[in-house]
């Protein structure tokens, strides 16, 4: 039979999927002999159980029963007792943290009895009434369901009526009075008394725990931070302990060490004579943790002497809740500590020097998400400048301009060379191009999936959004400040955002370049580099580069990019895309290729671009040295290098009506016309042009070999990997693959796996996938195209469907974040896998790797560790965060 209710004393910290974060931590600390307040963890199960049925399992009432009468034993007080009343608080705990987002009751135990019980005992009255109004505040509120602000309101009225401001100057006969008000409000709103029983608040304030888990805030952060729905919260029952029972009581929060900046120290708040909350709600200054040594000399060393037992067994930052009730140290509660990037870091560095922690657990501290904030240029710390609100972090950097509010002036702005911020209530669609035009994006709404954000991370973009004390009026063009009378900010003001921490700021902040970027550029060595931070990543750096199985190559087009992409660790590209190659100037050269009438034009349009590319090549086979380059056949339909259709037909209809036509533009028109198509993201590209345009496949991969001989005979001992994109057919590959072979003998080349020039294909289409075993027969390599794979195997239209829909999909929880964005493992990751396995069953050892954006993705990058491939690759930009998740993937899955 399953039970359902642990003692703080029979749980350990393994045990977060039974009794949550909060229960298991409270465990372990009574395991390791911390002073922990007496308590029970009722588990995820009840909680599981109750959801599927809205009914509490059978069996829970007597195991609460027994558990309740052994705190009891413990405390040496009954609940409800009249003279000496125990009270519990009752606290939601799910296994990850949720904070805020379900219920708590306190003071559980009191009714009209205890409350006196509790002032005799206490000595001090006006404390238990005020326990026993709070009481019914939050019950009203959590457990019954009422408005907050029938209480606020109540409370704020017995103020007036005694001319006070604070809640600390009523009295214990004002509180008590307010107690019979809070009465008759909870009479008339649910028709029943105040419940008198202590067993029966326990009971209602456990289901209300247990409902709040699907209560509506708990649920979009669920979704948000991709917490699975189905895990259900625990409920832990406590005995009270109260920092707000005298002058030698207190309560405060503290961390083992600075979760800023990862500095050993005494970090913390607390104050005397207070409650947690007034702790956190800021209404009293609190006081530097030190100064606790002073107030409460005995407890202070106790706390010292738990914080360092605390950190030595977690083997990590740990943060603590405590509380002091009469000189008597309590711990409430410890968790392994939230901390920025870079303490992560540093931290992980300091554990692996105290010898607390291995070189391989360090991986483990840190994250993909941590480096890259790491390497956004930042507001400048010493620019010391008032933050103006702050909002939902969305998309990180650091991005200064004028307040704009609409897409026009926008690009008004961006075309006169200016920065701005696109300030907003929510974005959508019609923002778009607004959105590209601003240096960052701010809102006063929505989350981290709403439609700003969702699109500012699609392009990279700063963005803060929720930012909800701000008042946007497009209208009139201000943003007020909420509960900031008078405080505007107008149309070309200056604003400063930080998508790193959802600061805002009035003004133009400072920025400063990352030092970390700097050290990837090899313009700072790690030796001799001021800045810890530096150290900390290189020593991460190397311990990752150690570790990982896969290789990490980038994708560039641009000798700059493969330069970059060499200093930024990469070993290889994974993909130089060649379309590039033929914009600019070079676009009439494509265009006289597509008007070509005769064999001979068309010949002497792609001689003309040959030499071209063989420079291009040679200039990307130099950067990148010794190392692999995989070179991409052209992909992109003909059309995207003609004129726009809609712009040419106006020019031609108008040119004809004024009777002046120009052949030239007529032959572009019928050129334009013919090569039109509805979807051409599933049209004439990639290998179908390849095969269809004579010449052009030929043109490009002699270029290729020309470029690989000259740098070859330089002394280079690099490699070439000849790619060909969308293949669907193997009898497509065949086709390219006889061409390049005969090409690639003329230059004295066998091609094959290994060898100084391969030929294989981008498998960026279900059926390739689906074919592996026979595309693997012609292939030397699969390089997973998830761009395309993502596309074609949802039906995504890849260019539209971000900006459109994809945050509603995100709100309503189809996904939790864009496949685009992170390889959806279940449908596009089992493509992948079926490939790899079918494609190395008919051809062992087939090199396999990756080169859509998912390549530079941390979560994504874990999967193509297990998938077995044998490559990332990425923009340059991310190559040094798919380094460190490839070696924390080789660290935590083996
Ligand atoms: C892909 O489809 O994943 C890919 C890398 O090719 P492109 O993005 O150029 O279509
Ligand atoms: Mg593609």
């Amino acid at each position: 039979m399953t039970r359902y209710v642990y003692d703080f004393s029979e749980g350990s910290m393994e045990q977060k999927d039974l009794l949550g974060g909060k229960g298991a931590n409270l465990a372990e600390m009574v395991r390791i002999g911390l002073p922990v307040p007496a308590g029970f963890t009722i588990s995820t199960d009840a909680c599981r159980a109750y959801l599927r049925t809205q009914q509490a399992p059978a069996e829970l009432a007597d195991e609460v029963s027994a558990h309740l009468a052994r705190i009891e034993g413990q405390m040496g007080r009954r609940l409800g007792d009249a003279d000496d009343p125990l009270l519990v608080s009752v606290r939601s705990g799910a296994k990850f943290s949720m904070p805020g987002m379900m219920e708590t009751v306190l003071n559980i135990g009191l009714n009209d009895e205890s409350v006196k019980g509790l002032a005799a005992q206490s000595g001090n009255p006006r404390f238990a009434w005020d326990s026993y109004r709070r009481l019914m505040q939050m019950f009203g509120k959590t457990v019954l369901d009422m408005d907050g602000d029938i209480f606020e309101t109540r409370l704020e009225q017995m103020k007036a009526a005694r001319g006070v401001e604070q809640d600390t100057e009523l009295t214990a006969e004002d509180l008590e009075s307010l107690t019979t008000k809070y009465r008759l409000a909870i009479q008339n709103a649910t028709g029943r008394d105040f419940p008198q029983d202590p067993r029966e608040q326990l009971d209602m304030a456990v289901l209300a725990v247990f409902r709040s888990w699907m209560g509506e805030r708990a649920v979009l952060y669920r979704r948000q931070e991709r917490i699975p729905h189905d895990l259900g919260t625990a409920v832990n029952v406590q005995a009270m302990v109260f920092g707000n029972l005298s002058e030698d009581s207190g309560t405060g929060v503290c961390f083992t060490r600075d979760p800023a900046t990862g500095e050993k120290g005494v970090y913390g708040d607390y104050l005397m004579n207070a409650q947690g909350e007034d702790v956190v709600a800021g209404i009293r200054n609190t006081h530097p943790l030190h100064d606790l040594e002073a107030d409460s000399p005995e407890a202070y060393k106790e706390l010292r002497a738990a914080m360092d037992t605390l950190e030595h067994h977690y083997r990590d930052l740990c943060d603590i809740e405590f509380t002091i009730e009469r000189g008597t140290l309590w711990m409430l509660q410890t968790r392994v500590g939230k901390r920025t990037a870079e303490a992560a870091f540093r931290i992980a560095g300091q554990l692996i020097d105290e010898g607390t922690i291995t070189e391989q657990e360090a991986l483990t501290r840190v994250t993909g998400a941590h480096l890259t904030a790491l390497m956004f240029p930042r507001f400048d710390a010493s620019a010391a400048t008032a933050e103006l609100t702050r909002g939902v972090a969305a998309s990180p950097g650091a991005a200064v301009g004028a307040i704009v509010f609409d897409t026009a002036d926008a690009q008004a702005k961006a075309a006169a060379g200016e920065d701005c911020i696109l300030v907003r209530t929510e974005t959508n669609p019609d923002d778009l191009g607004g959105m590209i035009a601003a240096r960052g994006i701010l809102t006063s709404r929505g989350g981290k999936t709403s439609h700003a954000a969702v699109v500012a991370r699609g392009m990279g973009k700063t963005c803060v959004v929720g930012a909800d004390s701000l008042v946007v009026d497009t209208e009139n063009r201000t943003i007020a400040i909420r509960g900031e009378a008078g405080h505007f900010l107008n149309e070309g003001d200056v604003v400063s955002i930080d998508g790193g921490t959802g600061a805002v700021f009035e003004g133009a902040v400072p920025v400063v370049a990352s030092p970390v970027v700097d050290y990837f550029e090899g313009r700072v060595q790690p030796e001799s580099a001021t800045d810890e931070i530096v150290r900390a990543v290189d020593r991460i750096m190397t311990i990752a580069d150690r570790e990982r199985r896969l290789k990490v190559r980038a994708n560039a087009d641009t000798p700059a990019d493969a330069a970059r992409a060499v200093r930024f660790g990469a070993e290889g590209i994974g993909l130089t895309r060649t379309e590039h190659m033929f914009l600019g100037e070079r676009r009439q050269l494509v265009e006289h290729l597509i008007l070509a009438e005769t064999e001979e034009e068309r010949e002497a349009a792609l001689e003309s671009l040959r030499p071209l590319q063989v420079q291009d090549f040679a200039e990307i086979f130099t950067a990148m040295g010794d190392r692999p380059v995989t070179v991409r056949l052209i992909d992109p339909p003909l059309h995207e290098f003609l004129p726009d259709y809609t712009h040419l037909a106006v020019k031609v209809a108008v040119a004809e009506s004024e009777g002046h036509s120009s052949p030239a533009d007529v032959k572009m028109l019928q050129a334009v016309t013919r090569l039109h198509e509805s979807n051409p993201m599933f049209g004439l590209r990639g290998v179908r042009l390849g095969i269809t345009t004579a010449g052009l496949f030929e043109m490009q991969i002699r270029a290729i070999l020309e470029a690989f001989r000259v740098v070859r005979r330089a002394g280079a001992h690099g490699t070439v990997e000849i790619m060909v994109p969308l293949v669907d057919a193997v009898e497509e590959l065949d086709l390219v693959r006889e061409e390049a072979e005969a090409i690639a003998r003329e230059f004295g080349e066998e091609p094959g796996a290994g060898k100084n020039v391969a030929i294989g294909t981008m498998m960026e289409l279900p059926r390739a996938c689906l074919t592996a075993g026979r595309i693997a027969q012609s292939a030397d390599f699969f390089s997973f195209g998830t761009n395309d794979l993502t596309q074609t195997t949802w039906g995504f239209s890849r260019d539209d469907v971000e900006g459109s829909f994809f945050s509603a999909y995100l709100d309503k929880g189809v996904f939790g974040v864009s496949p685009f964005e992170t390889i959806d493992v279940d449908g596009v990751g089992r493509l992948v896998e079926l490939a790899v396995a079918e494609g190395r069953a008919a051809k062992p050892g087939l090199k396999t790797g990756v080169c859509g954006e998912h390549g530079g993705d941390p979560e994504s990058v874990h999967f193509f560790h297990r998938a077995g491939l044998d490559y990332v690759s990425c923009s340059p930009f991310r190559v040094p965060v798919a380094r460190l998740e490839a070696g924390r993937a080789a660290v935590m899955q083996g």
